[in-house]
């Protein structure tokens, strides 16, 4: 089975959700993993170095990001 990941809903992400447009899950992850160019920027994902640790899962106010 491949390993899971972090996956960005880009439907239902909103970063003015989030202080100061700081994605909220990019800000918990220590591997850098969620990436933002800017403030109000949706986030990149380098899936590649995800955990799985599902952290970023909890801090996302709209439920954009999946481990899966
Ligand atoms: S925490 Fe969620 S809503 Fe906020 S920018 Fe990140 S993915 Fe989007
Ligand atoms: S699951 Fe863990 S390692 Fe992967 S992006 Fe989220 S916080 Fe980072």
């Amino acid at each position: 089975m491949p390993k899971k990941t972090v996956v960005v809903d880009y439907q239902a992400c909103d970063p003015n959700q989030c202080e100061n447009g700081i994605c909220a899950a990019a800000l918990v992850c220590e591997r850098k993993v969620l990436t933002q160019e800017a403030p109000y920027e949706m986030p990149d994902a380098k899936a590649s170095m995800c955990l799985s640790c599902s952290l970023c899962v909890l801090e996302c106010p709209k439920g954009a990001i999946h481990v899966q």
